[in-house]
């Protein structure tokens, strides 16, 4: 497949009051048309500051550094001026975050809030916005979108509302759609239809996706690929049934580990020892001994580079040149 973004290199940074923060160090990976990649980790991993990077939204002061790369179809994200940019953002690639309710406006119906961001990528009349928020809400699978329409978002549920956030989304026909943490103020039930959604409108527009989360568990069957981040970096990277079927590095196969899972009548869940350490101080050598279960001497001291472990399957861990992955 081709790719469609392509990040190569990307390092953010912070000037804090304890030093220069990295809590993006050297992030590379792509996305193919039509692709749906999981990026998965901890909070503060530097997944979401990633996806941020990708449409030039990383608040300030923080900087993307020189050296880093960012493309789109060719084009390069880091070099667009104002203009270029506001084509890209929101048309090109449509962005969706955990709480719908932060970026619906709670005064304004649904049909407004959809149709304005119809109207902001194409020449049509209000009448012609609404027709088109209505459709919009059938594909997204709203019950009832003709009612719906007139509703405000403090009268939808949590899964209704993110379904709309998608719609006001796919209003300009996105290419690409960065989907951070959709589910994860959803029950369970509805974020396995948000996720179901999201893999449908992947397949009918052949839209990429990047889905962003912390719970490695809702990737299994959905994502093509998965990149799992630690530490301000990736430190594997596969498809997804590989990865499943062998989960090599120390951090991932925690991860893993740490998805609930019924056995029996008993909930197992085994929780990664250890917190993520702080940006402005990454521990030397591979960022991920101090709380590595399989470290070896030589991982204090050496920064493991990324490792072939597989067809198209890669880890920055030492054990894979031991050949104990
Ligand atoms: Fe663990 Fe060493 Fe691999 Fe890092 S390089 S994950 S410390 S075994």
């Amino acid at each position: 497949m081709t790719p469609l973004l392509e990040v190569e290199d990307l390092r953010i940074t912070f000037p804090t009051r304890h030093g220069t923060s990295h809590p993006v160090d050297g992030v590379s990976f792509s996305v193919a048309r039509g692709e749906l990649l999981a990026l998965v980790g901890e909070s503060g991993c530097g997944k979401s500051l990633t996806s941020l990077a990708l449409l030039r939204l990383v608040p300030p002061p923080g900087q993307i550094q020189p050296g880093s790369a960012i493309r789109l179809d060719g084009t390069d994200v880091l070099g667009l001026g104002p203009e270029e940019l506001r084509s890209i953002r929101g048309r090109r690639i449509g962005m969706i975050f955990q709480d719908p309710m932060t970026s619906l406006n709670p005064v304004f119906t649904i049909a407004d809030q959809i149709g304005e961001s119809v109207r902001a990528h194409q020449k049509v009349s209000k009448r012609a916005a609404r027709a088109r928020a209505l459709e919009l809400l059938q594909e997204v699978g709203i019950p009832d979108p003709t009612q719906r329409l007139d509703v405000y978002p403090h009268q939808m549920s949590g899964g209704m509302r993110q379904r709309v956030m998608i719609a006001i989304a796919l209003a300009s026909e996105p290419e690409m759609l960065i989907a951070d943490e959709p589910t994860t103020a959803l029950d369970v039930t509805v974020q396995a239809q948000i996720l179901e959604l999201l893999d449908g409108l992947r397949a009918a527009r052949g839209m990429a996706v990047l889905l962003i989360t912390h719970d490695l568990g809702i990737v299994a069957g959905r994502a093509d690929r998965v990149a799992v981040m630690y530490a301000g970096r990736l430190v594997e990277e596969a498809a997804t049934a590989e990865l499943f079927a062998r989960p090599s590095h120390p951090y991932t196969k925690g991860l893993l580990a740490s998805v609930p899972r019924i056995t029996g009548a008993v909930t197992r869940l085994t929780p990664i020892a250890g917190t993520v350490p702080a940006p402005t101080a990454w521990p030397a050598g591979c960022r991920f001994h101090p709380r590595c279960p399989a470290a070896l001497p030589r991982c204090a001291t050496d920064d493991p580079p990324a490792l072939p472990v597989g067809n198209a399957h890669r880890m920055r861990c030492w054990l894979a040149e031991a050949g104990r992955a």
